[in-house]
């Protein structure tokens, strides 16, 4: 008899990721080209975690800590919630799968915006959810349709604020509304991926909810602005009995002992993210200039990307540019057929792009 395999694991599909840069220079017989696909840091991690990832080497024959009581300790400072607010991932994404494998039972429902964050479609569809989707209007969440999407089933709901791929954000205002009409029975994600990229003066802050102990999850990450999305480090801030409950459910040694000692690291390097967040604002405002010569519609960003309509198949713009050893994201992965997603890059890196893509239109 053949292995026998559920329907909802033979209907997952993989996590298309951005493209890497060694596999684009093989493809394409290229020697330089500049990823601008996964929005990361492009000016690296601090100094400080690269000193202390190179202090670990030799330790790496012990286990890691799997309380993470240095890097907790770091964190709970740095947001200024209790340590026992605090559960770690590897990423945030792991995160987001704890959750999923915690709170969610087959047949029970999920709601998120479409499009936003492909991770919570993935992981609810491992766990035979029924996943409700809510179209963004004006690219942004709705977040009135999102409330009227919820049913007695409904377990997790997932807002990513500021949204990917969209890098729009919903206002503390409209997120007090929605927060009213929110059930006991519905855990609330809220995904602050891009956080320390965010001016707007309207920003929530959702951890009066969380000190509220209400079914509400924050999510943050080292894989952005730290610059350090190849170790793998995220973090959740919730109410204790919700972070309780995840730290049951992650495996004992799920943060890596050079992960949690970078992370460290770099929470107390705050001035590399204040360039970062510099260098991000200075090469948005470039974008956005430069894609208005161009004619070209884009949607105002609170994070380190920029989604713009190229009024053409994106998979022909994204093909086209990575010819010139430029990787971006085709919007039509993402539910915007004419619209790429690109990271901002360094200052030289933002200029290679606009060159790229003003030929490629040109064409
Ligand atoms: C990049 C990203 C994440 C995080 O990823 P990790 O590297 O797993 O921490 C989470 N949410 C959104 C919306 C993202 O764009």
């Amino acid at each position: 008899m053949s292995l026998p395999i559920s329907e909802h694991i033979l209907a997952l599909r993989p996590y298309q990721p951005g493209k890497p840069i060694d596999e684009v220079k093989r493809e394409l017989g290229l020697t330089d080209v500049v990823k601008l696909a996964s929005n990361e840091n492009p000016l690296g991690p601090s100094p400080l975690a690269a000193e202390a990832i190179a202090a670990c080497a030799h330790g790496v024959s012990i286990y890691p800590d799997g309380n993470a009581p240095a890097l907790r300790a770091a964190v709970s400072e740095l947001v200024s919630m209790p340590p026992n607010t605090l559960v770690f991932g590897n990423g945030s994404d792991e995160i987001l799968h704890l959750l999923t494998m915690t709170f969610l039972q087959p047949g029970e429902e999920t709601v998120q915006a479409d499009p936003s964050f492909a991770m919570y479609e993935i992981y609810a569809a491992q766990a035979n959810a029924k996943i409700h989707r809510v179209p963004l209007t004006h690219y942004t969440h709705n977040l009135e349709a999102m409330a009227d999407a919820i049913t007695p089933g409904t377990r997790l709901l997932f807002i990513a604020n500021p949204n990917n791929p969209t890098g729009t954000l919903v206002t503390q205002a409209e997120v007090d509304r929605f927060m009213e009409r929110v059930p006991p029975h519905v855990l609330v994600v809220f995904d602050e991926a891009y956080d320390e990229y965010v001016s707007h003066a309207d920003k929530p802050d959702m951890r009066p909810y969380v000190r509220d102990d209400r079914n509400v999850i924050i999510l943050r990450t080292f894989s952005k602005a730290y610059g350090l999305a190849g170790l793998r480090v995220g973090y959740g801030i919730a109410p204790p009995r919700i972070a309780e409950l995840l730290n049951r459910v992650r495996s004992p040694f799920n943060v890596n002992l050079i992960g949690q000692a970078a992370a460290a690291a770099g929470v107390v390097d705050q001035e590399h993210i204040r360039r970062a967040v510099a260098l991000n604002y200075e090469g948005r405002d470039y974008y956005y200039r430069e894609f208005q010569r161009l004619g070209l519609e884009f949607i105002p960003s609170e994070a380190n990307f920029v989604c713009v309509d190229v009024k053409r198949d994106s998979k022909e713009v994204f093909e086209a540019l990575q010819r010139l050893g430029v990787i971006v994201r085709a919007g039509a992965g993402l539910g915007l057929p004419t619209h790429i997603r690109v990271t901002v890059g360094t200052m030289a890196q933002n200029e290679r792009f606009i060159a790229a893509l003003t030929a490629v239109l040109e064409s």
